[in-house]
């Protein structure tokens, strides 16, 4: 188990103060200029030591995404843009950053705006995150009175602006093109790649986007050591992680952690097991609503990282793990995804637009039986149909969890179509 010495989120739960006074008691904001002087290049090789992969699910390294930035600028400014818009169903980690340990993350867009060049950053946090810009807001407010931020930086010599856009509440704002877009004051519709944010992103300047998390462990990383942070985990899959957990656990919560931690030790030391003990899990969602559900008894001994998950036919995403036993209706509640995957389409591009909307349908009828049991598989076909045709990832996003239903459950599905046709309502689940 992760010791607390080793914590990065000190005031996950907001036992403590969460003011700069009492950051700076718990050890951020510490000798941050000196990080600085070290300069880019040390900041980025240290970044790519640690073995950071990006938090906001599609875990790419940090710090060579850093080095994507052009290392001399051509006139025009750079920007790091921190995406904090977090609408994914299951997906609560950021938040608790946010409201309660703020200056994680300001400190960190600091050096990372720095390292990239940027004298200006912009956080774009989901709109109905309310009081949690109003946390950060009072924190960044507060990082200037003190000199933190502004011209002259925490004493740096960098001139760096952070300022807080709020969204609107459109999940599509998440991904990183449409962000940008809706910071541009336009619809948020994603923008076809290339070119990469990194060569032309906001406003056409060179732009990195990274999530929360990503962003706010790195003051630590750097003052403790990129091998400190490589020691957590599996290769490959290093550092340490925030994990949201939720459903049917006795104990929901979001707890640090260390990479690679198997899932039946997470359950059992942070969360007071599965409700109804470990014969009544039925299924989970590892990563967040995107990713494909996994069978219960396939996910007891499995290794919460990006690479062991993958092996399990699934992801680790943002590590929102969605628990499920045996009380569960899954059709239904992948129905319920479907039918959010089909609200959130921008609409731009016809196999997400009309895929989405065929897709809920069809699982409309599979709720209640009310279908051929062919048409399983023609579901499953057109999944794969929409899967890696759009724009964004969107169309995956709606894609996989119907594809882990079927692949794991599809026993269940063709016994609800016999249930109905033969009649015994009892079996098929309520409306
Ligand atoms: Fe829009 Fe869907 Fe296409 Fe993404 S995949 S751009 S959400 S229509």
């Amino acid at each position: 188990m992760l010791k607390d010495e080793d914590r990065i989120f000190t005031n996950l739960y907001g036992m403590h103060d969460r003011t700069l006074a009492g950051a700076r008691a718990r050890g951020h904001w510490d000798g941050t200029a000196g990080i600085i002087a070290k300069g880019r290049d040390w900041i980025i090789q240290n970044m790519k030591d640690s073995g950071l992969r990006g938090r906001g699910g599609a875990g790419f390294p940090t710090g060579l995404k850093w080095s994507f930035m052009p290392k001399e600028s051509d006139g025009r400014p750079a920007y790091l843009v921190v995406n904090a818009d977090e609408s994914e169903p299951g997906t609560c980690k950021d938040r608790e950053i946010m409201r309660h340990d703020p200056h994680t993350l300001i400190e960190g867009c600091l050096i990372a705006s720095f390292a990239m060049n940027a004298n200006a950053c912009y956080i774009y946090i989901r709109g109905e995150y309310i009081r949690e810009r109003e946390a950060l807001q009072a924190a960044i407010d507060e990082a200037y009175d003190a000199g933190l931020l502004g011209k002259n930086a925490a004493g740096s010599g960098w001139d760096f602006d952070l300022y807080l856009h709020h969204g609107a509440g459109a999940y599509i704002c998440g991904e990183e093109t449409a962000l940008l877009e809706s910071l541009e004051g336009k619809k948020g519709m994603p923008r076809m790649k290339p070119p990469f944010p990194a060569g032309a992103g906001l406003y056409g300047c060179p732009t990195t986007v990274n999530n929360v998390e990503s962003i706010a462990v790195v003051p630590t990383i750097l003052r403790r050591g990129a091998d400190w942070f490589a020691s957590f985990g599996r290769q490959n899959n290093a550092g340490t992680k925030l994990f949201a957990v939720s459903g049917h656990v006795n104990n929901p919560c979001v707890v640090e952690e260390a990479m690679s931690i198997t899932f039946e030790e997470l359950i059992d030391r942070h969360c007071g097991g599965i409700r109804g003990g470990w014969d009544n899990l039925k299924a989970v969602i590892p990563g967040g609503s995107s990713v494909p559900c996994v069978r219960g008894e396939n996910m007891r001994d499995a290794i919460m990282d990006f690479d062991a998950l993958r092996d399990k036919g699934s992801s680790l995403g943002t590590a929102a793990v969605i628990v499920m036993d045996n009380s569960t209706d899954i059709i239904k509640a992948i129905w319920r995804l479907s039918k959010f995957y089909k609200h959130e389409s921008c609409g731009q591009c016809t196999p997400c637009r009309e895929g989405t909307g065929w897709m809920m349908r069809v699982m409309d009828r599979l709720v209640k039986g009310q279908a051929e049991v062919e048409e399983i598989d023609m579901l499953f076909d057109v999944t794969k149909q929409v899967e890696g045709h759009t724009i964004c990832a969107l169309g995956d996003a709606a894609a996989w969890p119907i594809q882990g239903l079927i692949r794991n459950f599809r026993d269940e599905i063709e016994d609800r179509i016999k249930a109905q046709q033969a009649g015994r309502i009892s079996a098929v689940a309520a409306e």
